[in-house]
């Protein structure tokens, strides 16, 4: 059976839920979630809100020029200022679906200060990840609510109309269906693991950007990867695991092989607040100059950050500890991991994309974080983004039309899958690290546009829409000439110093 809704839903992370939390307050009913999984939020250790009584004196305009300057002055400053100045309502809609956060022993809501920010602006809690309790709280009370979720839906693809959209194709238990709707709302997530191996669990496969593409929709800043520069490269046990960078803020220390503190060269002020993209570039110099560690990464020391900060990370100190690696006794071997993804869906401040009824929120939609992102802003954006939508959609009025029932296009051919899917994240893999270089980026897009013109992907929608994501992310890489934020290029290797400038905090 086919459903048909008022407003679908791809994904059930973090974006999504409070893009159905603020329609349902809105009085929109007939709202439907479809999802494979959680995706990153469930991992979400900080989540950023400037409240009227922050301590340090934050103020949503320094916050907005935090983000606008992290992301190396590309983000979009109407969307960030509109972001920013709506950080206490986003606040406020958690509170009110029952989201709790952290305190301290005086009543003060506990704030950890973490990559990317000027003032201490991160809201936590310590007993389990944030991510974990939203949607814990969340999800039941929407059900409660009339928001219907089904689990286990893959969403396929996106249908369209006369150029707007018209629903989606989702597979439940193998079986392909279509389901329509005059709103769709894309909360599908990033990029994650479209190129192998990330941070990311696995239901953020990435080909979604090419989903979204074959729709209709521009996409923008696709370039920009995160690469999350605190990831355990061992003990075995351990290995994958992100450092919290809040581990910065509570006083650890990045050291080389040879036990200097190689940040204080180009950041005299310590490593506390410092970008992830610095992070990642002067890391990856200590490495190239032979001062490594054996994996291939440089050093965290939190040996002398107290044992009681740091048992207020739980999911991180139980780990290492359950890997036989005591942070108080040795120091951690680190280095980059494909994280989130920066470029998505453009949008306007309603979050509506080019494509009418086309609507992206959270990581889905691009045009926020610019060339690199802050620390604890993906949380946010995807809760603000999602309430944004929200009051966007009820401002805009759901289409009255009903869209008309189509055949499901989508093609599913798992062999070719097998074939061809490894070749294509090879070949973007390949091109799209860290540092990147102008002559192996062209290559990389020759080499794909060679595939997707034979035909040859065709036969499997999913592996051909994964190419087209990875060539738009390799021409929009090629396109800019220039290093900046999480970009670097090899050909073009020296930062426009105005970028280079670092937060005093
Ligand atoms: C290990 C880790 C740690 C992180 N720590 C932090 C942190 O401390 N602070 C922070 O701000 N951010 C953090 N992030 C990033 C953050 O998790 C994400 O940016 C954030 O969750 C984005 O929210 P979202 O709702 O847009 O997407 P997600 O939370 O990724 O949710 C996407 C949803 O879409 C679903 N989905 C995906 N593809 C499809 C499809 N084809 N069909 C149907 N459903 C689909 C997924 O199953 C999921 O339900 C972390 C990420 C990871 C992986």
């Amino acid at each position: 059976m086919n459903e048909r809704h008022q407003v679908a839903i791809a994904g059930m992370g973090l974006a999504a839920l409070t893009t159905a939390a603020r329609l349902t307050e809105l009085g929109i009913t007939e709202i439907a979630l479809y999802a494979n999984g959680f995706g990153g939020t469930p991992y979400i250790a900080a989540i950023n809100f400037v409240l009227p009584d922050n301590p340090y004196g934050d103020t949503p305009e320094q916050y907005c020029e935090d983000m606008i300057h992290a992301g190396y002055e590309i983000g979009n400053r109407e969307l960030v200022q509109d972001m920013a100045r709506h950080t206490v309502e986003g606040y406020e809609l958690l509170r009110r679906w029952g989201v709790t956060f952290a305190h301290n022993a005086d009543g003060s809501i506990k704030l950890r200060h973490v990559s990317g920010h000027t003032y201490p602006r991160s809201l936590c809690q310590t007993t389990e990840l944030i991510g974990e309790e939203i949607m814990k709280v969340m999800l039941p009370k929407l059900e409660a609510a009339g928001v219907k979720i089904y689990r286990n839906c893959q969403v396929v693809d996106l249908l369209t109309e006369q150029g707007a959209v018209a629903g989606m194709t989702v597979r439940e238990q193998g079986k392909l269906r279509q389901v329509y709707a005059p709103v769709v709302v894309a909360a599908w997530g990033g990029a994650g693991n479209l190129l192998g191996k990330s941070t990311y669990p696995g239901d953020i496969q990435g080909n979604t950007l090419g989903m979204a593409k074959k729709a209709g929709a521009e996409m923008v800043d696709m370039e920009f990867m995160e690469f999350e520069p605190l990831v355990i490269l061992d003990p075995p046990g351990a290995a994958g695991e992100p450092s919290p960078t809040a581990m910065l803020g509570e006083g650890g220390y990045l050291r080389n092989a040879e036990g200097e503190r190689f940040l204080l060269r180009v950041r005299p002020q310590g490593e506390a607040g410092a970008s992830k993209s610095l992070i990642n570039r002067e890391a990856w110099k200590e490495v190239q100059a032979g001062k490594g560690s054996p994996h291939g990464g440089v050093y965290l020391d939190l040996r002398h950050v107290d044992r009681a900060v740091l048992k207020s990370y739980p999911w991180f100190f139980d780990r290492l500890m359950h890997s036989g690696c005591d942070p108080n006794e040795q120091q951690l071997e680190i280095g980059p991991m494909v994280h989130s993804f920066s470029g998505g869906i453009q949008v306007n401040l309603d979050y509506a994309s080019n494509v009418p009824g086309l609507y992206a929120v959270g990581e889905a939609c691009g045009g926020i974080h610019g060339a690199c992102r802050c620390a604890g802003n993906a949380g946010s954006q995807a809760a603000l983004s999602g309430m944004l939508c929200a009051e966007g959609i009820a401002r805009n009025g759901v289409p009255e039309k009903a869209p008309q029932e189509q055949p499901v296009t989508y093609r599913e051919d798992l062999a070719a899958r097998e074939r061809l899917l490894p070749k294509v994240r090879e070949i973007g893999a390949g091109a799209l690290g860290i540092y990147r270089s102008g002559k192996e980026l062209a290559a990389a897009g020759e080499a794909l546009d060679a595939l997707l013109q034979s035909g040859e992907l065709r036969a499997d929608s999913f592996t051909e829409q994964s190419a087209l994501s990875i060539r738009m992310i390799l021409q929009a890489a090629l396109n800019r000439r220039e290093s900046r934020g999480t970009h670097n290029r090899l050909d073009y290797p020296e930062m426009d110093p105005a970028y280079e400038r670092e937060f005093t905090i």
